[in-house]
């Protein structure tokens, strides 16, 4: 393999079967946060790559849909297999080119896990309706068939998982993938198409073209996006991305699944359990470096508990170990880059000069010159206003306090993103009325739990500017097919409906 790999990441990905014609003296540069550093140069995919990706997944989805759906599942199955084989080499690839703790790092791969059984259970059941008709002699019914292929772009901080939870249905439901990963972590891409293409040997006739990846920056994203042959896009990340690729698919008539930028709430009421609501604030707030779209952002918390949970939380922040992430101990690693590390300081100064208290924060001496940890910041702010009403991407926890619930509800939603949110509550009235139509106007809405950590069973996404995408499970399936109404006329007569007679 070339030299433009660093030793430690090349043990990983030779053992993953990345092909050594993905790298190349110069191209795309692969950093770790961990340090930095580069660790490999890839090769970059440009306009001809795009042109000859798409052509080869409109030839793979001609093969593919006429392959039983079950049968498909099976070829999920055999990638579900892999990835429990490879689960080790995987995780430490998502920890050194994200950054995230090694159980994190392990868990990623467990939810590619857990969502190709789903897929697998799913291959089964894609079942449509029979409708009752007016009209006698006649059935009315609902077919779902293969949409085509399907672009996936993904951000960088759940490099493989959102991936997966596109690919395991759209392969099940019929569709070929053609991956954009982030430009920030193409390695661990390169590996899991490696885990996909032995999962095909062992299945036998998998269509060349079914699975892609494209490495790349954001004009091989928009190539897709522009391109009336692939009649999904389901793009994840920021909402400046998504309001460029939402109107760009719509202007095509295409379809798009759009994940976009979360800013999350939790409300800790009068009657919470404290106990259970710092520790799933810490998770939420402190967890994955503050870089998850469901991070906890915005803590509502009641003025009759303020004083006892705000000085427990400011503890934790104080204690909790900020370092290298493959350290045992170690609950917050890096931030992506430097960019993150700036977005982090301008907005706790904006918080400060807004009269915001900050416990926390500031760069912490980890990893080399390159390398950007942070300590986590607490800020008590005297309103909700500034930096608190939009999503950065690093681990800030605004706190305000509130006197009613019904406030509390209207502070949750007072922000442009609708992704996910929580309230910690001991009472009933309160609990519901927050999962009720009058209450969160988010995609999630958790009780005595944190806003982040889904599970691949529930439909995932957001309203407003999250951009009302689902994904994983529920019927989450159905994005990735299209659906046909049938009326079949078994009898000897044409009666028209709504009672219309044309005689002829
Ligand atoms: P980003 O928007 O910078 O990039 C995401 C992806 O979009 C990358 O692959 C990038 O190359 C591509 N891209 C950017 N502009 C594009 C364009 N005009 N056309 C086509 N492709 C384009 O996001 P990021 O920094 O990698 O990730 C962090 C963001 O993602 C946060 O806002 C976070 O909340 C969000 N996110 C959302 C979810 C969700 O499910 N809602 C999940 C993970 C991350």
């Amino acid at each position: 393999m070339s030299v433009s790999v660093r030793a430690d990441v090349l043990a990983v990905l030779s053992r993953l079967g990345v092909d050594e014609s993905a790298f190349s003296a110069s191209g795309l540069p692969a950093r770790s946060p961990v340090t930095g550093e580069v660790v490999a140069t890839l090769r970059e995919d440009g306009p001809a790559e795009v042109e000859a990706a798409i052509a080869r997944s409109v030839e793979a989805f001609a093969a593919w849909r006429k392959i039983p759906a079950p049968r498909r599942g099976e070829f999920v199955r055999l990638i579900g297999e892999e990835l429990r084989a490879h689960k080790a080499d995987l995780g430490l690839l998502v920890t050194l080119e994200a950054g995230k703790i090694v159980s994190e790092g392990l868990g990623e791969v467990q939810e590619m896990i857990d969502i190709c059984d789903y897929a697998v259970g799913l291959s089964r059941q894609l079942f449509g309706l029979t409708i009752a008709t007016e009209r006698p002699d006649h059935r009315m019914m609902e077919t779902w068939h293969p949409l085509g292929p399907c672009g996936v772009i993904t951000a960088f901080n759940f490099p493989v998982a959102v991936w997966s939870w596109n690919a395991a249905l759209a392969f099940v439901c019929g569709d070929p993938v053609i991956w954009k990963p982030s430009e920030k972590t193409p390695l661990t891409a390169l590996a899991v198409q490696a885990v996909v293409a032995r999962a095909a040997a062992k299945f036998g006739g998998v269509p060349a073209g079914l699975s892609q990846v494209l490495i790349g920056g954001r004009g091989v994203g928009e190539a897709l996006v522009d391109d009336h042959r692939v009649p999904l896009i389901s793009a994840t990340g920021s909402t400046a991305m998504g309001r460029q690729v939402g109107p760009r698919v719509a202007a095509r008539f295409g379809r798009s699944i759009l994940e976009l930028g979360g800013n999350n709430a939790a409300i800790v009421a009068p009657s919470a359990d404290l106990d259970i609501a710092l520790r799933g604030i810490a998770f939420a707030a402190m967890g994955t470096a503050g870089q998850r779209c469901t991070t906890l952002r915005r803590l509502i918390v009641h003025e009759s508990v303020y004083d006892t949970l705000v000085p427990r939380l400011k503890r934790v922040y104080e204690s909790v170990r900020v370092g290298d992430p493959r350290e045992a101990g170690v609950l917050v690693g890096p931030l992506i880059d430097e960019g993150a590390l700036e977005g982090m300081e301008r907005a706790l100064a904006e918080a400060r000069a807004m009269g915001g208290s900050v416990t926390g924060g500031g760069r912490r001496d980890v990893g080399g010159p390159d390398a950007c940890y942070v300590a986590p910041a607490l800020v008590e702010m005297p309103s909700h206003a500034g930096p608190v009403l939009r999503e950065t991407f690093a681990p800030i926890l605004y706190v305000v306090r509130y006197r009613t619930i019904e406030e509390a509800i209207a502070l949750n939603n007072a922000v442009g993103a609708g992704l996910s949110s929580s309230l910690f509550t001991l009472d009933m009235r309160e609990a519901e009325r927050f999962v009720s139509d009058e209450g969160s106007d988010c995609g999630i809405a958790n009780v005595n739990i944190g806003p982040s950590g889904a599970e691949i069973g529930g439909a995932f996404g957001g309203e407003k500017e999250t951009g009302g995408g689902r994904e994983a499970g529920s019927d989450a399936w159905k994005a990735y097919m299209r659906r046909a109404t049938n009326t079949i006329n078994f009898g000897t007569t044409l009666p028209l409906a709504q009672g219309v007679s044309f005689d002829i």
